[in-house]
């Protein structure tokens, strides 16, 4: 079913999300419907993609998360889901792009994360599963960690202002200035 996907200044999108146990019906039917609600907010933003989604973000408070099975095929509408998703090992250097996240309104943020990640979950099977990740994919994945455990893209980059940057309707990024940024402030950490 489709839910909504929460997004600031709720709260419980900063609280830690808890660990899935036995893997049930009811496991299986929250992870169709991240895929669903993803979906269904992508088809509602011709600009946007919805690349991955935590449970918090439909309002559950589960350790699972989905994530795009191809971030270059729009058409591709298949996804990885992974439950208790840890990370288990970080290589290299952080490296600083643009990031969003479909709780957080109309901001876009240059986020550091690791070039590397090794992450350790289990599959809806059951099975463990180990991943190497680099690059894109290793974002997603230390994005989608760290909302499992009540962190967001912005409460990364807090303490640097110029890293935030506004996101138009049209997909175009652009720069934000002291009294938008004061204004959304207000909003995404009040
Ligand atoms: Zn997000």
């Amino acid at each position: 079913m489709i839910q909504n996907i929460v997004t600031l200044p709720h709260a419980r999108l900063r609280k830690r999300s808890k660990p899935i146990g036995h893997i049930s019906k009811q496991t299986l039917q929250l992870i169709e419907d991240m895929k669903e609600s993803t979906l269904d907010w992508e088809d509602q933003r011709q600009h946007e993609v919805g690349v991955a989604l935590a449970a918090v973000q439909i309002d559950q408070l589960k350790r699972v998360v989905v994530i795009r099975s191809d971030f270059d095929d729009k058409n591709n509408r298949t996804f990885a889901a992974l439950i208790n998703p840890e990370i288990i090992k970080h290589e290299g250097q952080q490296v600083t792009e643009f990031e969003g996240c479909l709780s957080v309104k109309n901001v876009y943020g240059k986020v550091p994360r690791y070039e590397t990640v090794h992450v350790r979950a289990k599959n809806p099977k059951g099975d463990v599963v180990n991943i190497t990740a680099n690059g894109f994919l290793a974002r997603v994945l230390q994005h989608e960690i760290d909302h499992t455990n009540g962190i967001l893209f912005v409460d990364r980059i807090k303490d640097t202002p110029e890293a935030f940057h506004r996101l138009a309707e049209d997909g175009h990024i652009s720069d934000m200035d002291e009294v938008e940024r004061d204004e959304i402030f207000k909003v995404i950490f009040e």
